[in-house]
């Protein structure tokens, strides 16, 4: 089938009303569960061959994740179907008022490489679970995990449910020509561009999950401690390529200095004397991606780390002092394990050079001051992130995640999924017991009974 029969062939099955009842939206997501439960081994084996990934960062921020987002989905998915009742104003006397979830139909998936099963899967949880069928495009950069996933989802799903296409930039292109009726995808802001662009041929909706640079900013009275280690463990898990790393840090002058000692001991701490040959630390995808980041290495000053080696397509832990705006690493979002430092005397200054640039995916603040934090969130747009910590927001299903500005379109997880892959259909039923005449124009008011 070429990707247009597929997509025909996708319709004609969704419009025989067979994805719409609980029971198959249910069958689906445990055959999802299944389907990665019969093939942990081999996910894990193609994750380490595509990235090197660790058993232990495999299973928490890749397998893990999935079940429980299946788990809470199902656990929750009669709910969520339900038509939800609404408030009805009196000049609706006799009416009553309700959101319909009615599914979007045929659905597209495009996917990163940077956590190549999870960012594939996840969203199909929310489009399984919103009765529709799926088009999965994995990212060809992670081909090892694309094979797999074709592989395991056509032994599972029936190709007018969910499938695989294989492919790079041109296959996605070719897909986007088709007329879908929900894209969801995940990847850089130039592809999240095009994506736009392509949809808005048939007015498709979409949603964009996208990146950008994630600001870290480590306050004056900040625990140290902890802020060291949750920093190091956020920026260097997954080697740095992760949508949500801290990209750069803003630190306090007056503690910098021992922020900095703090950190490279983290760092000791967690990958060891020789982190490039550590099972438990991961590599840069491809030979591309491992020369534009070495090419950071020049920028400020070097203060741990730096050694790389080019046959493991490695780079240490790293974090570069003495940076400034005008640093080719702060042009772009990094996607790496360096850590540009800046240093700041006054919050504003922080404020002001955030807003400066485009709304990121992520902000981190650290401080113990309540008022300061609030001063934070209120003053500044971001998708989401935390007060002294890295990451964790993303693992909590009861917080929508997603970008904002160039950082994304639209959120997903747990309950967010079900609502990004179904239409809200407003109705209103009306009563036939009686009708007021007030809305008619020349007529008398009052009520006539039928
Ligand atoms: P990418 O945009 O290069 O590729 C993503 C997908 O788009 C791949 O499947 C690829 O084949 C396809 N693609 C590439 N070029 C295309 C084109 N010209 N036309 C149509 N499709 C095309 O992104 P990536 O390098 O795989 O991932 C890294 C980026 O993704 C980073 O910017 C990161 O921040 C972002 N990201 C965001 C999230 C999130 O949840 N917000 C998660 C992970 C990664």
């Amino acid at each position: 089938m070429n990707t247009e029969e597929l997509v025909h062939h996708q319709r004609t099955f969704y419009y025989t009303e067979s994805t719409k009842p609980f029971s198959f939206r249910k069958e689906q997501l445990t055959n999802l569960r299944n389907m990665i439960a019969e093939n942990e081994e081999a996910i894990i084996g193609a994750l380490y061959k595509d990235l090197h990934k660790s058993e232990f960062e495999s299973y928490t921020t890749e397998i893990g994740f999935l079940y429980s987002e299946i788990t809470s989905t199902i656990k929750n998915l009669k709910d969520w179907m339900k038509p939800q009742k609404v408030k009805t104003p009196l000049t609706h006397a006799g009416s009553k008022s309700y959101l319909y979830k009615e599914p979007y139909g045929v659905t597209l998936i495009i996917a990163p490489w940077n956590y190549p099963f999870q960012l594939a899967l996840a969203p199909v949880i929310g489009a399984l679970a919103g009765g529709n069928t799926v088009i999965l495009k994995p990212s060809e950069l992670t081909p090892e995990t694309s094979i797999l996933l074709k592989k395991m989802v056509s032994k599972w799903f029936d190709a007018s449910i969910f499938t695989v296409v294989e492919g790079d930039a041109e296959v996605s292109q070719e897909l986007l020509e088709q007329r879908f009726d929900l894209i969801f995808f995940t990847g850089s802001v130039p592809v999240g561009k095009i994506v736009m662009e392509k949809a808005s041929q048939h007015l498709t909706p979409v949603l964009l999950e996208l990146g950008g640079k994630s600001p870290t900013i480590v306050d004056e009275d900040a625990n140290l401690d902890l802020a060291a280690k949750r920093i190091a463990w956020g920026k260097y898990t997954n080697a740095g390529q992760t949508c949500i790393a801290p990209d750069y840090l803003y630190v306090h002058r007056s503690v910098k200095p021992e922020l900095m000692s703090k950190l490279k001991a983290a760092i000791k701490d967690l990958y060891g004397e020789d982190p490039l040959y550590n099972e438990e630390y991961s590599h840069i995808v491809n030979r591309r991606h491992y020369e534009r980041l070495c090419n950071y290495l020049h920028d400020g000053e070097l203060l741990t780390g730096g050694e790389h080696d080019a046959d493991l397509n490695a780079i240490e832990p790293t974090i570069l002092d003495h940076i400034s705006w005008d640093d080719s690493i702060m042009q772009e979002e990094i996607f790496g394990p360096i850590l540009p430092v800046l240093t700041f005397d006054q919050l504003d200054e922080v404020i002001d050079e955030v807003r400066n640039h485009e709304k990121p995916l992520a902000l981190y603040y650290f401080s113990k001051n309540e008022q300061k934090q609030e001063e934070i969130l209120e003053k500044l747009s971001f998708g989401g992130g935390c007060i002294n910590d890295t990451l964790f927001h993303v693992a909590n299903p009861h917080l929508p995640f997603g970008g904002v500005g160039q950082s994304g379109v639209g959120t997903y997880h747990g309950k967010a999924s079900f609502d990004a892959f179904t239409h809200s259909k407003g109705i209103v039923k009306q009563t036939t017991k009686f009708d007021l005449s007030i809305r008619y124009p020349g007529r008398k008011h009052g009520l006539k009974l039928i």
